[in-house]
């Protein structure tokens, strides 16, 4: 099998044709091994085998297929009834477990994070990795990679980072974000910097100094609760408690010690990598003009990501222009990129100088009509679809659609070298400005951001 890395330089033509042949097969492997997959696609009278045609057909929606947990067990608290979610987990993967694997579940566990906890320490020799949307509904997808599908989703980001933003080994990476969590984007950031050797070597800072469990993010956001007392005491003691510390403890706490590793970055003439979620990087930048700005080495960047969640006085273009004109790297302006992913997706998508997001090359994007039928042209308006047969893994089929209205250039096998990108890079991209979420504050599946 081709390793990611090979795919930047296959020529177009080639590369769409191994992937159409890597999604078919990839079929006929999970087909007869998941359930939830197989159900879907009885129930689109898709069989064993298909061919191109079916493509459309056999893709399940990112904003419910690792939410239906919540359906299937009557309650978004799955630590309420451990065994059910077991079951709902082995539906939902392409590998048998035996009934006993489970036995250690307790009947019951205080939190969400508890329970997770327990499923990562049960399949320890699996490497199991749980991760969650960030689950601003408090309804969050459910997300579990094994030891394959994690290490591909590490080399899948980082390559991305590598190959689009040039931030190699030698770069300091600053998260503002925390390092104890499960939402998708922070997680691989963690995972990524250890299995790389910045951890080891000291190049990683997470300054957001408090964990973020899926409990206090879905209860911060105070829209899912749980029923009866303790709902109530959620609402009205632990919700404002936690939103009054994050607002007076942890930001400002988190935005001084961004600064700090900043200021000692420049001191020290190392090139940095600052990413966050834009509202906590407009903190830092506004806290850093108090004193004039700050000059940082030449090739240094900042990258954004998981988009505008909250409310927010200014909208993400203004806070761009107010890093670029605060933050600079080599006596200019610094570089300022964006990320889109998902919880559900196993990689990232890179904005590039022109401003497009680039998707990976071992990616088979598709943009939808309102019909759900591939729009089968170079220039596409319509909703993300992907495939990820290299990247996704084996532990579910990586086949979904998402809630985000895009404006695809080159995706599918259209691909016109007329419409590459002026930027060089001959993949298929997202036009710049074109992404829509189909609802934010209802989390499509969205990363990021705490
Ligand atoms: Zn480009």
């Amino acid at each position: 099998m081709l390793e990611l890395p090979g795919f930047y330089t296959l020529p177009p033509p080639q590369r769409d044709q191994l992937l159409i042949e890597a999604v078919l097969e990839q079929h006929e492997w999970h087909y007869p091994r998941n359930v939830a997959y197989r159900r879907h696609c009885e129930n689109r009278s898709v069989g064993a085998h298909i061919t191109e045609g079916d493509f459309t057909r056999v893709l399940r929606p990112t904003a419910q297929t690792f939410k239906s947990y919540v359906g299937e067990l009557g309650t978004a608290f799955p630590q309420d009834c451990p065994a059910d979610f077991a079951r709902w987990v082995a539906e939902e993967i392409s590998v048998a477990v035996p009934p006993e694997r489970w036995a250690g579940l307790r009947p019951r566990y205080s939190s969400l994070e508890g329970l997770l906890s327990a499923l990562e320490a049960l399949f320890a020799a699996e490497g199991w990795r749980i991760a969650t949307s960030s689950g601003t509904s408090g309804r969050a997808s459910i997300m579990v990679r094994d030891e394959e599908t994690f290490s591909l989703a590490l080399d899948s980001f980082f390559l991305g980072i590598q190959h689009a933003w040039g931030i190699d080994l030698d770069y300091r990476l600053i998260f503002v974000m925390p390092e104890q969590t499960r939402i998708a984007m922070a997680q691989a950031a963690r995972f990524g910097t250890e299995k790389l050797g910045y951890t080891a070597r000291g190049q990683v800072a997470y300054t957001v100094p408090f964990p973020a469990s899926p409990d206090v993010i879905r209860i911060r956001t105070a829209r899912t609760l749980r029923p009866g007392i303790r709902g109530w005491l959620e609402r009205h003691i632990a919700a404002p408690f936690m939103n009054w510390m994050g607002e007076h403890v942890a930001m400002p706490r988190s935005i001084r010690g961004t600064v700090d590793v900043l200021r000692q970055s420049a001191a020290a003439g190392e090139k940095i990598m600052l990413f966050g979620g834009p509202i906590q990087l407009h903190g830092v930048a506004l806290a850093l003009r108090r004193d004039g700005g700050l000059d940082l080495p030449l090739g240094c960047l900042v990258g954004t990501g998981g988009g505008m969640k909250e409310a927010y006085d200014h909208s993400y273009a203004e806070i761009r222009r107010d890093i670029a004109s605060i933050l600079r790297s080599g006596g200019q302006p610094i570089r300022i990129r964006d990320v889109y992913g998902m919880a559900e997706a196993n990689w990232g998508s890179f904005e590039c100088s022109e401003g497009h997001y680039h998707l990976p090359p071992w990616l088979y994007a598709l943009a939808l009509d309102s019909a759900d039928e591939v729009i089968a042209a170079p220039d596409a308006e319509g909703v993300l679809a992907f495939f990820d047969p290299f990247g996704g893994g084996k532990l579910f089929p990586p086949f979904f659609k998402t809630t985000d209205r895009v404006h695809l250039i080159n995706g599918g096998r259209w691909y016109d070298p007329a419409r590459a990108c002026p930027c060089g890079e001959p993949t298929a991209y997202i036009e710049a400005g074109s992404i829509a979420r189909a609802d934010l504050f209802d989390e499509s599946g969205c990363a990021g951001q705490v």
